[in-house]
């Protein structure tokens, strides 16, 4: 390469280091990998090396990179109408709204948009706050719910820590982990009762008519794929009825085909009051967030005003994406694409996988959404790396993270788990082939377990 075409690319990452501020990083240790281009499952660094995305980026790519329907009803829209204020209507906001609403389940009809995930956490709160004149909201630990100011508090994972003391009134409850139970619970059944007992309980200390809502992600994301045993939903559901408490699924993560449903709480037939919803819903193409609310809450600001608002609430730009992408949704099966992906194909390499690999402690997951986790040993389930390790102590799986990025899998990891959370759209042949890469990888994870 000429220095003349690699100018520009130097500059990227020049500039990058000079200007631009990163999340959730020490400025100084971190050096961004420029991203070029992006298809389908894959993207390419600035020297043209391929990447299968096994994280959808941040989990939030569902239908693929540059879908050409996307592409082009983006142009299409910033030719028409670039932006325009919430206040007036608009057709793609209208549609976008329409076509949300008639997939979610029960009289969730309304649709309040934001801008992304955090800030539809923020507002589902609010208006479960509003709506029940209580205070309180019982939030999981092992959970992520975003970093603005509520959203963090609500979060029951470290990245809260440094941001506490947060919101007053949130009341943490654990959810259920078969694998780590925190009730001593001999298996699903057992677990998802035990949690229930212990949210009812949590629930009498903290005095039912103070709390105005529950929040749970349907299935816990970052935080380890935790699919719910049968019955645990349909439990809080009953909870929240009894009390008249709100029920809030985050399905930032977990909706819009993830789970092989459009919404997560499809699967197991359970309607929330409120659905939180963001990454997916148009694959992060433009920003777009948002709530889904019933009838019920709706009513309640039919003639009091919410007290809420966001200058690019239902952007036309973004929602143009997202109708885009719900007609993508329909006319590709994308919901269907991921529960067969995950029975037919994920599921079943990465139990193969486990066969082959003493790390693999537990493969758990449906449709694109897999959580592979990693053990010293099998019998005492010590993790690989500690709890929210970082520095030396995470080397086991900083190694595995460079095994695969060197044979061209971007993985997704937390603490000590491999999530395979790649677009719902991967072929079979591409999941074969980034198995094929972890495969190879985990060998240096073997090397950690007890003989
Ligand atoms: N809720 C869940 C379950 C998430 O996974 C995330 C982001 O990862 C959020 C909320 C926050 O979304 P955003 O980053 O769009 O604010």
């Amino acid at each position: 390469m000429t220095a003349l075409q690699d100018a520009p690319v130097s500059t990227t990452r020049r500039d990058d280091r000079a200007h631009v501020f990163h999340s959730w990083s020490a400025q100084a240790q971190i050096d961004p990998m420029p991203i070029e281009r992006a298809d389908g499952s894959y993207f390419w660094d600035e020297n043209g090396k391929r990447y299968l995305d096994f994280s959808s980026q941040l989990v939030n790519v569902n239908i693929g990179y540059q879908h050409p329907r996307l592409v082009a009803a983006i142009a299409e829209q910033a030719a028409k109408l670039c932006t325009v204020a919430p206040g007036f209507a608009n057709d793609a906001r209208s549609t976008a709204a329409r076509m949300i609403a008639e997939v979610a389940p029960g009289d969730l009809d309304k649709v309040f948009f934001t801008n992304g995930g955090a800030e539809a956490n923020e507002n589902a709160v609010r208006m479960a706050r509003l709506h029940t004149g209580r205070h309180k909201v019982l939030a999981a630990y092992r959970s992520y719910h975003g970093a603005t100011a509520g959203a963090i508090a609500l979060t029951g994972d470290p990245r809260r820590w440094a941001s506490e003391p947060g919101l007053p009134g949130i009341v943490r409850y654990w959810g259920p982990y078969p694998y780590r139970s925190a009730f001593h619970a001999v298996d699903e059944q057992q677990e998802g009762e035990r949690a229930l007992a212990h949210l009812r309980s949590t629930l009498e200390v903290e005095g039912p008519h103070t709390v105005a809502a529950i929040i749970l992600e349907t299935v816990v994301g970052t935080n380890g794929v935790l699919v719910p045993p049968p019955g645990y939903l349909a439990g809080v559901r009953a909870l929240c009825d009894e009390f008249g408490i709100v029920l809030i699924a985050d399905e930032v993560m977990s909706g819009f085909g993830r789970c092989g449903e459009w919404f997560a709480v499809d699967r197991w037939g359970v309607t929330p009051d409120l659905i939180t919803f963001a990454k997916g819903v148009n694959s992060g193409y433009v920003p777009l967030g948002g709530v889904v609310i019933s009838a019920a809450i709706a009513a309640t600001f039919a003639d009091r005003p919410f007290p809420g608002g966001l200058t690019y609430s239902g952007h036309p730009l973004a929602c143009a994406s997202a109708v885009a992408s719900m007609q993508v949704f329909h006319d590709e099966d994308i919901p269907g694409r991921a529960r067969r992906l995950g029975a037919e194909v994920i599921g079943p390499e990465l139990r193969a996988l486990q066969e082959r690999h003493p790390s693999i402690g537990e493969v758990r997951g449906l449709g694109a959404m897999w959580a592979i986790e990693l053990v010293r040993n099998r019998e005492t389930r010590e993790p690989l790396v500690p709890f929210n390790a970082s520095g030396p102590a995470a080397a086991p799986m900083a190694g595995v993270v460079a095994a695969c990025k060197e044979r061209g899998l971007w993985p997704f990891v937390h603490f000590n788990r491999l999530h395979v959370v790649p677009p719902c759209t991967t072929t079979a042949d591409e999941i074969r082939e980034g198995v094929a890469v972890l495969d190879a990888a985990l060998e240096g994870a073997d090397r950690y377990c007890a003989p």
